[in-house]
């Protein structure tokens, strides 16, 4: 089953600790908000994804 992911980009505070825990999913924008890179479906299944909803301070990743 694919997973989805998605980000509040209301909730998002650009910490940046996504793009910095997995760097194949996330990225940040030019505001420093993050942003889903592209072909991040393909990444999604690693375990460093998990690690980085953890890591968000505001928990605005969520996985479903
Ligand atoms: S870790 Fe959370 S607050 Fe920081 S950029 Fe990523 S989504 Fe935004």
């Amino acid at each position: 089953m694919q997973t989805q992911i998605s980000i509040d980009r209301d909730r998002c505070i650009g910490a940046g600790q996504c793009a910095l825990t997995a760097p194949k999913v996330f990225t940040q924008d030019d505001d420093g908000f993050s942003e889903l890179l592209p072909g991040y479906e393909d990444a999604l299944d690693g375990a460093m994804v998990k690690e980085a909803v953890r890591a968000c301070p505001v928990q605005a990743i969520s996985l479903g």
